[in-house]
């Protein structure tokens, strides 16, 4: 039984369900209500939480109407922001769902509210789950909306800190452009080719993992001597590189 769903909307977008227990699920991030009331439907599945990273329109879409449709409760971590919201998630709390503990990372950046969820693997024989909304992308990051770069480069390395079998699900695919911008910083990263390579043949963007971004996401390798070499900023700080990454990005 795979315990998370992945539901594609709005083009790029991507929603999760989450079953924690066994017919009752969370969602993360529902862009749209449709798609999820038809996937809870066809499973048979009892929709009890909805888990925001963040307020942006397209990450909330179908918030409403799934509360409306469930009678499920509504988190996130901005308590003005997220319409219909009946709790906010704070930095370092625990969620527990059944036996999963979910806990919230304060991730400012994308947005001053942002936060990600962090499932904890119950044995070592288990990865983590986490979902970063626009904070981390497969390859990329989420562009500096309301925080400056120092900001968003702290959220990231909390991020980067988790275990590297950790299996990350972000808020859209954006995967292929995201690996053909980081070959033109980095050119000769074998891991990076291969990504880009496999993306083009249709392969799955996600889950990806902490370890997989640590090696070929050029953002969460801005304190890289490699990244630094390639930027010819060899003595320049991490945060600096961080936001010269994102301006080039940002115009690619
Ligand atoms: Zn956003």
């Amino acid at each position: 039984m795979d315990s998370v769903i992945t539901i594609p909307a709005l083009g790029d977008n991507l929603i999760y369900v989450y079953r924690y227990n066994r017919n009752d699920v969370l969602v993360v991030d529902p862009s749209d209500s449709a798609s999820v009331l038809n996937a809870l439907k066809q499973r048979d599945l009892n929709l009890t939480t909805i888990l925001i990273t963040h307020h942006h329109w397209d990450h909330i879409g179908g918030a409403a109407e799934l509360k409306k449709e469930t009678g499920c409760k509504v988190i996130g971590g901005d308590g003005r922001r997220i319409p219909g919201i009946d709790q906010v998630a704070e930095d370092k709390q625990i969620l527990q769902f059944g036996n999963s503990g979910i806990e919230v990372v304060a991730t400012p950046g994308h947005t001053s509210t942002s936060v990600c969820y962090y499932v904890q693997p119950s044995n070592a024989n288990e990865n983590g789950i986490l979902w970063t909304g626009d904070t981390l992308f497969v390859g990329g990051c989420g562009r500096l909306f309301e925080c400056n770069a120092r900001s968003m480069w702290e959220s990231l390395q909390k991020l980067a800190s988790l275990p590297d079998g950790t299996l990350v699900y972000c808020g859209h695919d954006y995967t292929l452009e995201n690996y053909e911008f980081a070959l033109t910083i980095e050119p000769d990263n074998q891991a990076v080719k291969q990504r880009l390579s496999d993306v083009r043949q249709g392969g799955q963007s996600v889950p990806s993992t902490i370890l997989q971004e640590k090696t070929t996401n050029p953002f969460l390798r801005s304190g890289t001597p490699e990244i630094k070499a390639a930027l010819k900023m060899p003595r320049a700080g991490d945060t600096e590189v961080f936001a010269e990454l994102r301006r080039r990005k940002d115009v690619f």
